[in-house]
């Protein structure tokens, strides 16, 4: 099956994003995935733009941050929707970005927060459908860890009186961290032109 052209601009907008994380960061570590998914993921995706693997060793890209770093990989993946190969490297994606200081979306290198809802349309619908308040995402996912593990995360029994509603459900604006790739730089594998 062809690569979806939603898809290649998901992971094209990803990798731009790791590769402004500044020097001393590897492709793989940026993206929490190995070099082996890394050289499939750009070999599918990405073939005139095998320069980006040059030099890559077999480092822990997919090694974990932090200790909830594989839980949140793991709830991806229990709720993926299409048993693509796409959705195993968006949630080490996602999990890795999730680190970041910035609006998830921002982290993954998107235009917007409506380019990661329709992500997690398209490859995590279980994940939509418990979302149903449309929480911000990452705070989204760290609740449903919390809850997994039985820790009380919030200050009210119920999100309508609680004082913390503008921070879980407020408006993620901003402006994207990266330029976004066009559908001619996809083409000509011209992403990394972006760093
Ligand atoms: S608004 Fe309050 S009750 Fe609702 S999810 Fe956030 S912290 Fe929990």
């Amino acid at each position: 099956m062809a690569p979806d052209p939603f898809d290649r601009h998901l992971f094209a907008c990803a990798i731009a994003a790791a590769l402004a994380d500044g020097p001393g960061q590897t492709l793989t570590r940026g993206l929490g995935l190995s070099a082996l998914s890394l050289a499939a993921l750009i070999g599918r995706h990405f073939p005139r733009s095998s320069s980006l693997l040059a030099g890559l060793s077999a480092d822990e890209g997919d090694g974990c941050l932090a200790p909830e770093e594989p839980d949140l990989r793991s709830l991806l993946l229990e709720h993926r929707s299409r048993g693509l190969v796409e959705e195993e490297w968006l949630a080490h994606v996602i999990a890795r970005r999730a680190l970041g200081a910035n609006h998830l979306w921002q982290d993954l290198g998107l235009t917007s927060r409506a380019d990661l809802s329709a992500l997690m349309r398209r490859h995590f619908t279980g994940l939509v459908k418990l979302n149903g308040g449309d929480m911000k995402w990452k705070k989204f996912f760290y609740r449903q860890l919390c809850r997994r593990e039985g820790v009380a995360i919030c200050k009210s029994p119920n999100c309508e009186v609680c004082a913390d509603v503008g921070l879980c459900f407020g408006a993620e604006d901003g402006s994207a961290l990266v330029a976004s790739p066009t559908m001619s730089d996809l083409a000509q594998g011209r992403f990394i032109a972006n760093q």
